[in-house]
């Protein structure tokens, strides 16, 4: 029977009804009320896992791929009301794109030498139980990416989310551990606990049986994982600059840089958060914006308004993050027209709107007196985060120049930033980028542990 609007809307609100917190699924595939107990349990199905063959691990990623690709909607939609972030359209592509373009144990390697001597392997080996920490703003998304690739390196997975997306989380962690029970593997592959805080985050960070933890989220819990004492992946956060010089296509800049920066309202940590033009085609550049990609001119009062809402207090709104540009201009008391994708206005590079990691669809233009002057403020902007930055030029010395020095994990040239995930670009995907601990774009072979196997003086057969 096809699946109509109606019942997916039915279906997310009886799954949404089925877990509210006070009875969610304690102890049963994946879910538990204690941080210990959960780790027990993803530590005991480690002990099966690690004895799977590959073809056995790859048989339980296919068939978890399967059920992301029949869940998307539901996801995306569960992800909104959870968060109230992001919008279910891009939340379902970016579903899709996980279960499609998230790699699999073919991404798990091993490197050889033979000679006189013998042979010498070098292969990738689980670590076991690796402690992950996801944050609100693609909650479901990174539970699933991380624990296929955590899966495909023979490791098993204890998270402990963001406590906003939790619901989410919790149907995303049911659904990968029914997949390898319908994979003929254990329970608990990944597990996490009903109500995740900073107390149950440190017992997983100081437990015994963790020896690799990974966080995606702003720089405090990076900051966190990398003091444990313990291995540590940090992807953190960004502030991604979009430099437009004088030879780019600044009509295709243009609508790049809207469809790139709208991507699920703005909520990717890789999205375009602000553009720095080269005087001599900064006109241009707005001109398009506002004529062509749905942009709304925010005038110095409304700019002032949104800075007062969006930066209460000097602290990022939480209630802004991942809203719609109309959503954010009524906040401000402005009813925008219903195409209005995303919130433009030009300033200097320390506006508040345009320096901070906003995560929502509103772009600042700088404007730089050439292109030396360009790079500068947008390695500024930056941060010194070196996590992600975009550019349109077609001048080879300019995008080499603008590479070297902002030296981030990624750097999109002449597209919209999510060609960086793989949407519209090459490569594959992933929602962990982990640009302070330098793996760049994480996937499976990321959490796994080299090991050498040497046989002395056999084995050679040339
Ligand atoms: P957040 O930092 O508020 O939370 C992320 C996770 O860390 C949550 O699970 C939270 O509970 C936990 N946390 C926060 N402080 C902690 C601490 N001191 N100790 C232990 N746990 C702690 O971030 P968010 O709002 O959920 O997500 C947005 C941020 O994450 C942005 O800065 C964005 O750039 C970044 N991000 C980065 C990537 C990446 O791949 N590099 C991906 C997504 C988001």
């Amino acid at each position: 029977m096809p699946v109509n609007e109606t019942m997916v809307q039915e279906i997310v609100k009886e799954v949404m009804a089925k877990m509210q917190i006070a009875d969610a699924p304690a102890g049963k595939h994946g879910i538990f009320k204690d941080m210990n107990d959960a780790v027990a349990a993803a530590k005991k199905a480690d002990e099966v896992v690690r004895r799977m063959s590959m073809d056995q691990r790859e048989k339980i990623i296919s068939i978890i791929r399967r059920k992301i690709k029949e869940n998307a909607e539901i996801f995306a939609r569960m992800g909104v009301e959870d968060t109230g972030m992001g919008n279910v359209g891009d939340k379902i592509l970016k579903h899709h794109l996980v279960a499609d373009n998230t790699p699999g144990t073919e991404d798990i390697t091993t490197t050889a030498w033979s000679g006189d001597r013998g042979l010498t392997l070098v292969e990738m080996g689980p670590f076991g139980v690796i402690g992950a920490i996801t944050p609100c703003t693609n909650p479901s998304e990174t539970v699933l990416c991380n624990t296929i690739g955590m899966l495909a390196g023979g490791n098993t997975v204890v998270f402990n989310p963001h406590p906003a997306a939790i619901k989410t989380t919790i149907f995303a962690i049911n659904m990968v551990n029914e997949a390898s029970l319908e994979g003929g593997g254990p329970d608990n592959i990944a597990c996490t606990v009903e109500k995740p805080t900073l107390e149950t985050s440190s017992i997983m960070m100081k437990h015994k049986d963790i020896p690799l933890l990974v966080a995606t989220g702003g720089p405090g819990v990076v900051t966190a994982v990398l003091s444990s004492g313990k291995r540590g992946i940090g992807a953190g956060a960004g502030n991604p600059p979009a430099l437009v010089d004088e030879t780019a296509d600044i009509r295709k800049a243009a609508q790049d840089i809207v469809n790139g920066c709208t991507f699920d309202n703005n909520l990717p940590c890789i999205a375009e958060k602000e553009i720095v033009a080269v005087s001599q085609i900064a006109d241009e550049l707005m001109h398009y914006l506002l004529t062509e990609n749905d942009c709304y001119l925010a005038s110095k009062e409304e700019q002032d308004k949104l800075t007062e809402v969006v930066l209460a207090g000097g602290k990022l709104n939480r209630k802004c993050v991942g809203r719609d540009a109309k959503t954010l201009l009524s906040m401000i008391g402005v009813n925008a027209p219903a195409n209005i994708r995303c919130i433009v206005f030009e300033g200097p590079k320390e506006h508040p709107l345009i320096s901070e990691e906003l995560m929502m669809p509103i772009l600042g233009m700088v404007r730089a007196k050439d292109f030396d002057d360009a790079v500068e403020q947008a390695v500024w902007l930056e941060h010194g985060n070196r996590h992600s930055a975009h550019i349109h030029s077609k001048n080879v010395d300019h995008i080499t120049k603008y590479a070297k020095a902002i030296d981030t994990a990624i750097l999109v040239k002449n597209g919209p930033s999510y060609s960086a995930l793989g949407f519209g670009g090459e490569g594959f995907c992933t929602f962990t980028i982990a640009s302070r601990t330098g793996e760049g774009l994480t996937s499976a072979s990321c959490f796994t542990k080299r090991r050498r196997c040497v046989m002395s003086d056999s084995l050679c057969i040339r």
